[in-house]
């Protein structure tokens, strides 16, 4: 956190009890893309982005942000949608969730900063709706753990910003582990914690600063139609929960139907063999996978971008071991997995060929697999 901020809280709202901190990281998934509503196995990692922010009590009925980012001011008492200030509505969607489990939310001063790149896949919006919550709990006391806080904020944006967004990006900044990934059921929340080996490989992630926006994009459309394919196979298949338990895609399916349920079928056939690659240490062919992985999302649940998916070919032009888009998608970042000291060889050329051809700056991010949400100071000034 930047010292002015300390200055700036103050400036804002005036000091009127202890002054907290607390951050929550951005996200990486290895495998198991859009599968997180439909009951899938997912692998993902925090990482050493964050929202951070300083949070007081001020001993009122009002909720007073401030957004460093967008250098906004926000206040109200009333927990309703916000149509033109929509980094709001993460906030007061988690408060909203903590009032309908009859937890008392009482008045507090919000200063919110951090860097992770908004709308690129990283999950800037699971950062903020954890840590709010996170902080919520800490200073109100509230016996929540970090599954519920997790669920707290899936339901913020569920209910509040209207993404209907599964439960892997708030799950893994809540329970995020240093130096491991998380293999994650989200059918029933059963989870183990694993180091991936990486040897000489090394992740890192490119971003392709093409802006996504889940909430007006096409991601409620794909959870629509893959329930809409679990509704017809559950008319015959009753006892099916979710379509991930399919290892078959039915043949009475509409076209797009069958697209997307191919998707979910193969993630669960790539993601049991990139388990058992990373367990036998065969880095490269584990990487192949990703390449594997975004061919699905591309071209069967459509969900990648032209720029994407250039990157990606690009990428395998100059033999780099594997890469795919991460997030929601319509653009943002990919994660690449290759040999160390690979990165630096085609990076320059690659950024040069991206501009020429989009118009736009590529940028590169390497990262550590962090903790997850934390405080990290409490009673500051
Ligand atoms: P992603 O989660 O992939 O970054 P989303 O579109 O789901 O992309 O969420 C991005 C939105 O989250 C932003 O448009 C903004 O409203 C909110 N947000 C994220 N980080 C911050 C921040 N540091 N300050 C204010 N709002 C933020
Ligand atoms: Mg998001």
């Amino acid at each position: 956190m930047d010292k002015k901020n300390f200055i700036l809280f103050e400036e804002k709202f005036s000091k009127l009890d202890e002054i907290h901190y607390f951050k929550a990281p951005a996200r990486i998934n290895i495998i198991g893309e859009h599968v997180d509503y439909l009951g899938g196995l997912v692998l993902p990692a925090a990482i050493d982005f964050y929202v951070e922010i300083l949070v007081q009590k001020n001993h009122s009925n009002k909720f007073r942000f401030y957004s460093v980012q967008y250098k906004e001011e926000f206040e109200t008492i009333e927990l309703i949608h916000q149509k033109n200030k929509q980094w709001t509505n993460y906030i007061l969607g988690v408060i909203s969730e903590f009032e309908k489990l009859n937890h008392k939310v009482s008045g507090l001063d919000i200063l919110i900063d951090g860097n992770i790149p908004q709308g690129s896949g990283l999950s800037s919006s699971a950062a903020l709706e954890v840590v709010v919550g996170f902080a919520i709990k800490e200073i109100f006391n509230f016996n929540v753990s970090l599954e519920k806080i997790a669920l707290i904020g899936q339901s913020a944006e569920n209910n509040f910003v209207g993404t209907k967004c599964g439960i892997m990006d708030q799950y893994i900044i809540a329970n995020g582990k240093k130096d491991k990934c998380l293999l994650l059921n989200t059918a029933t929340l059963e989870k183990t914690y694993h180091e991936l080996e990486l040897e000489n490989f090394e992740f890192y992630l490119i971003n392709s600063n093409v802006k996504h926006s889940l909430h007006d994009s096409d991601y409620n459309l794909r959870r629509e139609e893959c329930e809409s394919a679990l509704k017809k196979i559950k008319d015959k298949q009753p006892t099916l929960q979710n379509l991930y338990e399919l290892d078959e895609v039915p043949d009475y399916l509409n076209e797009t139907e069958t697209k997307r349920v191919r998707h979910v079928v193969g993630e669960k056939k790539r993601t049991q063999a990139i388990l058992g690659y990373f367990r036998n240490k065969s880095l490269e062919q584990a990487a192949s996978i990703l390449y594997e992985a975004h061919d699905s999302l591309s071209n069967l649940f459509e969900v990648s971008c032209g720029e994407i998916d250039f990157l990606i070919e690009e990428l395998k032009k100059v033999n780099v071991s594997g890469a795919r888009m991460i997030g929601g998608g319509f653009g943002g970042c990919i994660l690449v997995l290759d040999q160390k000291g690979n990165k630096e060889k085609i990076i320059k050329d690659l950024k040069q060929c991206y501009l020429e051809k989009f118009s736009l700056v590529l940028e590169i991010y390497s990262f550590q697999i962090s903790e997850g949400v934390t405080k990290v100071l409490q009673g500051l000034i």
